[in-house]
């Protein structure tokens, strides 16, 4: 599929690394049943540009230069108190000399706090212009609305990022990691048999699906919800696949069985620790040096491991874990992910 059509800005250079986790592999096969497992590798998205950058790098490639060819010299957006994504956007607007505001939504009653550890502390750091604080439920599209008026008054002009950069745009940074991962594993005689990434708005799962359907792959991709179980995410999902597939005119019906999510792992609720996602980070640490974060990727990773203990997967197939990035958040969760702080579910 040819991309150059949409505008891009490159916030990273060359394809992000594609390794195996040997220690792992060994470790977990010994958990599952029969003492054989699957095949780990990891797709080092945590390593994208934007430092410390993550999935939200490369949806920010299409979204931003939408933005700079509308002439916008602002970029509003929004998410939860530790969002990476409104770091990383913060992060572009730096890298591309515009300025850049978040409506922050307080899902846990309390959690922002402007003095914060991990992404709270680099909001400021990176010289945030604005936060407007919302209480949990509220109208995200109507608050960044309200802030994008309030700078068009002052003859200012906003562009306007959805939470988690995931609409049709921003699911061509995740169509492009599609082609990437195929072109990586065509230079390198690897080919995977499934792949497992966090789903949350949905823009990465909903992308790549997108993209491996317009290049006729039909690798299974599953994805552990860290918000949602599968009655809610999948038709998230689903619909953003479909919304990147007509995007590109792909001309395809994007089928509703193709997307498959797996809950029970993000519980307690969105954010908020839980014992499998300790363990995952703490076993990935120590076992492979692979950082994994609080918020999402470790509670994917619990949600792989949960899978190969239960058998999910066929013994030795080669599975190819998508590391999202997320690494700051660690820093505002210590205690809890070196299991100083007890966590019950
Ligand atoms: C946003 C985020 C996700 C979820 O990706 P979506 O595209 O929103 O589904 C996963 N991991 C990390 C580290 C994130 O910041």
């Amino acid at each position: 599929m040819d991309l150059s059509r949409f505008p891009r800005r490159r916030y990273t250079e060359g394809a992000t690394p594609l390794e195996p986790l040997p220690r792992f592999s060994a470790e977990l096969a010994a958990q599952c049943p029969g003492g054989r497992g699957p095949e780990v590798w990891v797709k080092r998205d945590d390593l994208l540009g934007l430092f410390p950058g993550g999935n939200k790098t490369r949806k920010l490639e299409f979204l931003v230069a939408d933005a700079l060819a509308q002439g916008a010299d602002t970029l509003v957006t929004c998410g939860a108190p530790q969002s990476n994504h409104c770091r990383i956007t913060l992060a572009a607007a730096v890298k591309e000399g515009l300025k850049c505001r978040f409506v922050i939504e307080e899902r846990v009653p309390g959690s922002y706090s402007p003095t914060g550890g991990g992404n709270h502390f680099m909001f400021r750091l990176l010289g945030v212009e604005a936060i407007t604080v919302v209480p949990a439920g509220s109208d995200m599209a109507a608050a960044m609305q309200q802030v994008a008026d309030a700078l068009a008054r002052e003859g200012r002009k906003a562009y306007v990022i959805p939470g988690g950069g995931s609409n049709a745009l921003g699911g061509l940074g995740y169509v492009a990691c599609a082609q990437e991962l195929l072109q990586q594993g065509f230079e390198r005689s690897i080919g995977f048999d499934r792949i497992v990434v966090g789903s949350g708005s949905s823009g990465t799962h909903g992308g790549l699906l997108a993209g491996f359907l317009g290049n006729r792959v039909r690798t299974p991709i599953v994805g552990i919800g860290v918000s949602r179980d599968p009655a809610e995410q999948e038709p998230l999902v689903h619909r953003e696949a479909q919304a990147v597939a007509d995007l590109l005119g792909l001309d395809l019906q994007v089928p509703r069985a193709a997307v498959k999510t797996i809950g029970g792992y993000w519980q307690p609720k969105y954010s908020l620790p839980n014992p499998m996602m300790v363990e995952a980070v703490q076993w990935l640490a120590r076992c492979e040096a692979l950082l994994l974060d609080p918020v999402y990727t470790g509670k994917t990773m619990a949600g792989l491991i949960g899978l190969a203990r239960a058998g999910f997967f066929v013994p030795g197939e080669r599975l190819l874990y998508l590391h999202t990035g997320g690494l700051p958040s660690l820093f505002a969760y210590q205690d809890v992910v070196l299991g100083d702080t007890p966590v019950d579910r």
